[in-house]
């Protein structure tokens, strides 16, 4: 069968259908792909949940802007479509004077980005707000928060839906050709088909660069090299004596093992950062170890035996190990030079929190 769309996305996880949902209330015919059963299979119901203020990332990067941008977008279309969010507020902890130093250039960083609520806490201050914690400093964000990430995402299906999307399921991008008029698609899975379509957005996460490869006629030193790094959860057994999110100061490749609430009030660590080769979800038992001395850093009263093996989620890295974070690549026609194409690479935290953002830019790109 060959079919002909105007606009097709491929993947359904928040990325792919926040973009989905902005190209169809624009007035775009639009078909998602999706290789799995279900929305939010990937990275998108693997994650922290936490709607980031946007405070480490480079000034002028997407990251920055998007997230900045994205974080009031969210908490506005949550509020207007029932998913449920919480504005806890977050401490950044500061263990001893080097720290303390680093806070002062978050503070710096998160001001130019353009959050503007931050406030350096001293020890007194923090331990005001929780007591159980230990720090020498903290770094106070009020406007980070939680979200229903599952909620959010059916939120945005509901909305592509009613606009006219439809969405397929068991359906993966096998491989794309560029055309003289758009673009070639071969769909595997329990229904294969051939489509043609104008416009091509590649939100495959994970596996996007990979698909990318698969695109005859796209520039391939346009694609970069992919690499995947895992991060493991535990889960407190017990209530946490916290009701703010709390983070130690960051290390490379994350945040740091943090602590995250969910929407009942269940505490979460995680996640660590873990260079791997392939796609393996299982939660290594062993870890907690690291995880102990981690928490106990800022929390010193955990209790013996008291994480357990939570879930994992894989960050899909752009740039390579030991490497500065790289940005969000949002690859348009002015980089690889193909008309009503956009691949979508490295979208990693803080990409939940900036998913409507980012399918503004997308529309925006290809409008231009
Ligand atoms: C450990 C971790 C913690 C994080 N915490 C946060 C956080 O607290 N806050 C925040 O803002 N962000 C966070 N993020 C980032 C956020 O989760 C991601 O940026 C976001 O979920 C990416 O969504 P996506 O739609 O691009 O990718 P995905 O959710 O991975 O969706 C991609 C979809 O494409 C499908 N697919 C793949 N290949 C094909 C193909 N060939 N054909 C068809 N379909 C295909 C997949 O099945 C999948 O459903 C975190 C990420 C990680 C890894």
């Amino acid at each position: 069968m060959s079919v002909d769309i105007d606009c097709v996305v491929v993947g359904a996880g928040v990325v792919g259908l926040a973009v989905a949902r902005e190209m169809a209330l624009a007035g775009h015919e639009v078909l998602v792909i999706e290789a799995g059963e279900a929305i939010g299979i990937g990275t998108s119901s693997r994650n922290s949940e936490v709607i980031h203020a946007g405070i480490y990332y480079p000034p002028g990067s997407l990251k920055a802007r998007l997230c900045v941008e994205g974080r009031p977008a969210l908490y506005a279309y949550c509020d207007s479509h029932g998913v449920s969010t919480r504005k806890t507020g977050k401490l950044i902890v500061a263990k001893d004077e080097a720290q303390v130093r680093q806070l002062e250039v978050l503070l710096e960083r998160g001001r130019v980005n353009g959050v503007e609520d931050l406030r350096l806490l001293d020890r007194e201050q923090a331990l005001a707000l929780e007591p159980a914690l230990e720090c020498s400093a903290a770094l106070y964000s009020p406007s980070t928060g939680i979200v229903d990430s599952h909620g959010l995402m059916l939120a945005l299906q509901g909305d592509a839906e009613a606009a006219g999307t439809t969405i397929a399921f068991h359906a993966p991008l096998i491989n794309a050709q560029v055309t003289a008029d758009g673009f070639l698609l071969n769909v595997g899975g329990t229904a294969p088909m051939a489509l043609s379509c104008r416009l091509l957005i590649n939100a495959a996460g994970l596996h996007a660069p990979a698909l990318a490869r698969r695109m005859e006629g796209l520039p391939q030193q346009t694609v970069p090299q992919d690499y995947l790094c895992k991060g493991s959860y535990f889960s407190l057994a017990k209530r946490a004596p916290f009701t703010h999110l709390i983070y130690p100061a960051p290390e490379a490749a994350g945040l740091g093992v943090h602590m995250t609430l969910d929407l009942g009030g269940q505490a979460r660590f995680g996640p660590d950062t873990e260079w791997v080769e392939a796609e393996d979800y299982r939660v290594d038992p062993s870890r907690a170890n690291a995880f102990y001395s981690a928490i106990r850093s800022y929390w010193p009263g955990l209790p013996d035996n008291s994480l357990q093996p939570g879930y994992s989620g894989i960050r899909p890295k752009i740039s390579a190990p030991g490497e500065p974070a790289s940005d969000f690549l949002i690859s348009s026609e002015r980089l690889h030079n193909v008309p009503g194409l956009i691949n979508l690479f490295g979208i990693e935290s803080p990409g939940l929190t900036s998913c409507l953002a980012i399918a503004k830019r997308v529309r925006e790109l290809l409008e231009r």
